[in-house]
């Protein structure tokens, strides 16, 4: 099979052309063509060029090896990468503890997903509830004002992205296609096919709760063990390497494997390893607010008279504005034709988070509008970007009324300093409500500076993105880990044996595709680690 990069069509081009196209592009006649599948389409909606379809395109010729000989000086065909993915081994028969991973968000039901494959018989230790359950609870916030801090957009089965856009896209380096592994993985647990090739799939939070039960029966299936609400509350370490884990009830389990795949809210177990000294350092993340406009707004702005194309769907941006303050101010998780969540795991916090369904059909899109910080903003060791992500969300609850609302401002009032009163035509998706008024103390002076010059400057590359209307809530604290639980080359923390810090929380992930990504790759060092003995 060879491979063909970038084909352009246009956008409402007729089946037959693909084909067509490709028979061209490779001066073959339209017989040598014997077969084609889209490996990618994507679209190039580039203002002040026509809007066009590219197409990766994986394809099979009559006679390969002399047209590709004969194609040899163009570097946009070649011979098509083995995407397909190989187990690193298996399972020994005599492991006398079998490994367990800490959480059951993308990360560790990957790592599961994979040591359960490899016949390692996993044990996943998840501290909330099973994915219906924990729906109920999440809803228990949005609509009831009630929070569960056990059961949450947080915690549970299938971890933080499950109430999500489910966007399925990363800027990871990714030379083994594990990317691909995780895609195919969600496409047998239900997702859609099309997953597989578009450039920027998404699944949504209604697939989402589907696909993630299935895949606790495949890992159960074979031979894993998902119990929930057993939250881990301390690591038993002798001599330098891991001998097993505490739960809360009491219970010791023995093991010399742990898959750390906790996520980035897992506050209170970050301190319990800290307590142990197990190594980790302060990192950079980000702080700001989620925005909200009209999403055919942003369609009309990125698409024009393609607006509402059914290949194209809900329209989204990436903005990053250099502000004058040395600070960078840049769009994150953006959700086309979705919600603004609440999405605090401790009582008497507020923060904001988005997430959409498949069909991506709600009126407002929403994006965090966030600002880059790094340690030296909140000095005081490993532990200090916690506090100050609390410090953040417990304010944001008192401006917000003190009653899980958040604190809101339309865009026109924010960039003139001056409190809003009255709602005008974007209506804040955001439940249990929003409490407007002036968020100019919501964050430290340096990042509302600093987004209060970016808004306006958005607005020349999105026309209206910095409308009077728009609707701004906060905080939007939980956008990566405030800390990293370092580990070397071999995915072992750097002063724990057989401790395997993972994902997002371990500060190697953001976003869902990473953290499953991350998942694979610290199995197979998991199996490696015991296979070498
Ligand atoms: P998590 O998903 O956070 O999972 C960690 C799990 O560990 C949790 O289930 C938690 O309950 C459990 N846990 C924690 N501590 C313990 C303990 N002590 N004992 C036992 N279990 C424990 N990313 C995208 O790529 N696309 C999106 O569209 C997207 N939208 C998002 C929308 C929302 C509302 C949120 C909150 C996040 C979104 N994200 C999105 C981010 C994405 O969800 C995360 O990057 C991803 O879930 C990280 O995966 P993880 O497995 O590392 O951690």
């Amino acid at each position: 099979m060879l491979r063909l990069n970038e084909l352009r069509l246009p956008l409402d081009h007729a089946p037959e052309a693909l084909p067509a196209a490709i028979a061209q592009r490779l001066k073959i006649k339209p017989a040598e063509l014997l077969a084609f599948e889209v490996f990618k389409r994507s679209y190039d909606a580039r203002r002040g060029h026509p809007l066009t379809l590219i197409y990766t395109l994986d394809i099979t010729v009559a006679n390969e090896t002399a047209l590709l000989k004969r194609m040899a000086g163009d570097n946009k065909i070649g011979p098509s990468p083995d995407t397909s993915y190989h187990f690193v081994g298996q399972a020994p028969a005599n492991l006398q503890h079998r490994p367990v991973v800490v959480g059951f968000g993308p990360c560790g039901i990957f790592a599961a997903l994979l040591l359960a494959q490899m016949g390692f018989n996993p044990i996943v230790l998840e501290r909330g509830k099973e994915v219906r359950q924990r729906t109920k609870d999440t809803w228990g916030l949005w609509r009831k004002n009630v929070l569960n801090p056990e059961s949450n957009v947080q915690f549970g089965e299938g971890g933080a992205g499950t109430f999500s856009d489910g966007k399925l896209y990363s800027q990871i380096k990714d030379p083994r296609h594990l990317g691909r592994k995780v895609l195919a993985e969600f496409v047998k647990a239900g997702a859609p096919d099309e997953i597989l090739y578009v450039s920027k799939p998404h699944i949504g939070t209604f697939r989402l709760v589907g696909m993630v039960e299935r895949m606790r029966e495949t890992i159960t299936a074979l031979g894993g063990e998902v119990r929930f609400e057993q939250k881990v509350t301390d690591i038993l370490i002798e001599d330098g390497a891991v001998r097993g884990l505490v739960l809360e009830s009491g219970e010791q389990l023995r093991t010399d494997h742990v898959v750390m795949a906790l996520g980035h809210s897992a506050r209170d177990t970050f301190q319990a390893l800290h307590d142990r000294g197990v190594f980790m350092e302060a990192k950079p993340f980000s702080v700001g607010f989620r925005i909200e406009h009209p999403q055919s707004l942003i369609d009309q702005a990125r698409f024009g008279k393609h607006a509402g194309h059914p290949l194209l769907g809900a329209a989204d941006y990436k903005l990053v504005h250099h502000a004058s303050n040395g600070r960078s101010v840049y769009s994150f998780c953006m959700c086309p034709g979705g919600t603004v969540v609440a999405a605090t795991s401790e009582p008497n916090r507020v923060v904001t988070n988005g997430m959409s369904q498949y069909s991506r059909n709600e009126r407002n899109a929403n994006a965090g509008i966030v600002v880059g910080i790094t340690p030296d903003d909140y000095p005081g060791g490993v532990m200090a970007g916690v506090a100050f992500q609390r410090e953040l969300e417990s304010r944001a609850f008192v401006l917000g009324g003190g009653n899980y609302e958040a604190p809101g401002q339309l865009v026109g009032d924010f960039i003139a300093n001056r409190a809003s009163t009255q709602l005008g035509s974007v209506e804040p998706s955001y439940k249990p409500g929003v409490k407007l008024g002036n968020l100019d103390t919501a964050l430290p002076a340096y990042a509302i500076e600093a987004v209060r010059e970016a808004l306006p400057a958005f607005g020349k590359q999105i026309k209206g993105f910095d409308m009077h209307d728009a609707v701004l809530t906060g905080v939007e604290t939980r956008t990566s880990s405030p800390l990293r639980i370092t580990r070397g080359e071999d995915c072992q923390s750097l002063n724990v044996r057989g401790l395997f810090p993972a994902g997002e929380g371990a500060g190697y992930a953001g976003g869902i595709l990473s953290a499953g990504v991350d998942g694979i790759k610290v199995a197979e060092a998991l199996a490696l680690s015991v296979l070498k003995g």
